[in-house]
Formats: structure tokens, C-alpha cells, sequence
């Protein structure tokens, strides 16, 4: 009797942490696509965050601005977080950030130029390029279809773009 009752309770273990090792696996399998290797919204590197919802990878810094839109246009989650729900990863494997760019930027003009954040020390960051790439993202989910409608030249403007 007691024999039965550990195997079983050992295969079950067993077959959670297996399906628990497979998920992060697969995770990062998306993670170290070339496509996914930027953050979406800014460039910057190996981005640790996701938009779980528009299945896109973002770095903590647009994680931030994407959490103060709020979960019915945005919902960001860790990608060290162990506990994706496979709805999660599929969004996120079936989008990435190559069909997620080519979505919310398809009518930016092709020589415009991405808005970074400029740390600071800490979680701060520089006023006026942390005002951009908030107005850039804030554009790009909750008026991606505006974007059509707006001239090179009102781009340009929203943005404060100057070539240097
Ligand atoms: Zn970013």
C-alpha cells in the first residue's frame, strides 16, 4: 500500500517538473530568436519582459510604461517567471517582436528614428527621451491605426525628431 502511494506521488512530481523545465525551454527557444533579441519598443538588448497579450518582448524599462496603460491594452509578465500560461506563450511564439513591429509600425516612415531610454542612475531616466519613448508606445498600442493617417512631417513633430 504505502509502496503504491510513493510511486505514484513520485511519477506525478516527476512529470510536473518536467512539463515545468519544457515550458522555460521552450521560452527561451523564443528569447534567443534574432528577431527577439531587441527590445521591441526601444532596441535595447535581451529584453526580460513580455506583452504577454500582444506577444511581444520588452525591456524593463518599457515594461514600465507598458504596465501604466493599463491590462486590457497591455499585460506584461517576466519571462524569468516559471509560471506562463501556454496561451502566454503562444501569443509570444506566434507574433515575437519581427510580426509585432512589421503590425503596430507598418506605416512609420522607414527612416524614423526609435526613441531609447537613457538611464540615469537607478530607475530614473532622462526626462526628455523617457517622454518620448512614453508618447512612442502610448502611439503605437492605443493609436497604432492613427499612424496611417499621419504625414512624415506630424510624425516628426509628435516625436521632437531631429537628425544629428
Ligand atoms: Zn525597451
Amino acid at each position: 500500500m504505502w509502496d503504491t502511494r510513493t510511486t505514484h506521488s513520485n511519477v506525478s512530481g516527476r512529470t510536473a517538473t518536467t512539463v515545468k523545465r519544457d515550458r522555460y525551454l521552450d521560452l527561451n527557444s523564443l528569447l534567443v530568436q534574432k528577431c527577439n533579441g531587441n527590445c521591441v519598443d526601444c532596441d535595447k538588448p535581451r529584453p526580460t519582459w513580455a506583452s504577454v497579450n500582444l506577444g511581444i518582448f520588452i525591456c524593463t524599462e518599457c515594461a514600465g510604461i507598458h504596465r501604466s496603460l493599463g491590462t486590457h491594452i497591455t499585460f506584461v509578465q517576466s519571462t524569468k517567471m516559471d509560471k506562463w500560461k501556454d496561451e502566454w506563450f503562444e501569443n509570444c511564439r506566434v507574433i515575437g517582436n519581427g510580426v509585432g513591429r512589421a503590425y503596430y509600425e507598418h506605416s512609420l516612415p522607414k527612416d524614423f528614428i526609435r526613441p531609447r531610454a537613457v538611464p540615469v542612475g537607478g530607475d530614473c531616466l532622462r526626462a526628455q527621451e523617457a517622454s518620448d519613448l512614453k508618447a512612442f508606445i502610448r502611439n503605437k498600442y492605443i493609436f497604432v491605426f492613427t499612424y496611417a493617417f499621419l504625414s512624415k512631417k506630424m510624425f516628426e513633430t509628435q516625436f521632437r525628431i531631429t537628425k544629428s
